[in-house]
């Protein structure tokens, strides 16, 4: 569908350039010391330092239970980690009040679930408006960028459809559409082609890549899958709740023998995708 193109980890369109007379523009994304405890003592997430730049397409991997969730929902504001600050496009995200959070994360972070979350009484043209309704964007502006976003993914045409009426893989590609639609900071994806065959997965894919790409958008991505790490510019992976490692221009076959010693040893670290012995001893490869 898009002949897959490698970033250059930074901004090539109009949001490249990163330093303006006022100085350097901030990264999408800053967590400093980030951390999420449970009750009883549950150490979901150690404290995490990690800076993701404007034009980024990052994966976050790791197996079950490492904390993958936890540092998405954290970094997207969705939970409020227990230590640390985070920073969406500069706004430091901890100490903004609910509304102010509710309001950041309506319009300037999208996001794409494993299920494509579309609201199945409204056409696919109203799902992709719904964040500028809600933002306040309506109006010819609102109507443009929406039928721009549905060409983008290939929809132009089955706007006035039903989300009934599409198919998995068309329904995601809408649920890009609406992610990117605010032209958002960052782009949140959790298993975005956790549920769709190959062919609509490599869709998907190449549609993150091409925002990132051509339009210099920032997307984080929870997979588990080697072969969508190796879309992304870099692969962060977690263990125990901590980073372990760093792949940059991942590639599946590399990714997959990381998932591999990650699943069977747990306490591992490694460093720059060389991993070494942890602490405690464990293998990592
Ligand atoms: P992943 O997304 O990699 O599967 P999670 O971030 O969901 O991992 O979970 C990381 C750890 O935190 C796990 O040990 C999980 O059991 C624990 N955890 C997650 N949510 C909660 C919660 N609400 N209460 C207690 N422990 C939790």
């Amino acid at each position: 569908m898009f002949r897959r193109r490698r970033g250059t980890g930074r901004a090539t369109g109009e949001r490249a350039g990163p330093v303006t007379a006022q100085g350097p523009v901030s990264d999408a994304l800053t967590l400093e010391g980030v951390g999420r405890e449970y009750r009883r003592g549950v150490v979901a997430l150690h404290p995490v330092d990690l800076a993701v730049p404007r034009g980024r397409f990052l994966a976050v991997m790791g197996p079950s239970g490492s904390g993958k969730s936890t540092l998405l929902q954290c970094a997207a504001g969705l939970d409020r980690p227990t230590a640390g600050t985070v920073r969406i496009g500069g706004t430091e995200v901890s100490s903004l009040s609910e509304a102010a959070l509710t309001r950041l994360r309506r319009e300037r972070v999208g996001f794409v679930f494993q299920a494509h979350a579309l609201v199945p009484s409204l056409s696919v043209a109203e799902n992709v408006a719904l964040p500028l309704l809600l933002g306040g964007t309506a109006g010819t502006e609102g109507t443009e960028r929406v039928r721009q976003g549905l060409a983008d993914v290939g929809l132009g045409e089955r706007g006035d459809a039903a989300p009934s009426e599409l198919s998995g893989g068309q329904c995601q590609r809408v649920a890009v559409a609406r992610a990117l639609v605010t032209g958002p900071d960052i782009v949140f994806a959790d298993e975005p082609t956790g549920s769709l065959d190959p062919a609509a997965a490599r869709d998907v894919l190449a549609l993150l890549r091409r925002a990132v790409d051509r339009d210099g958008h920032t997307v984080v991505m929870v997979t588990h899958d080697p072969v969508a790490a190796a879309w992304t510019d870099e692969a962060l992976f977690l263990a125990g709740g901590r980073v372990v490692g760093r792949e940059t221009r991942p590639d599946a076959a590399q990714v997959g023998r990381i998932m591999r010693s990650l699943g069977r040893v747990e306490g591992v670290e490694c460093d720059g995708g060389h991993q070494r012995r942890g602490r405690d001893g464990g293998r990592a490869a």
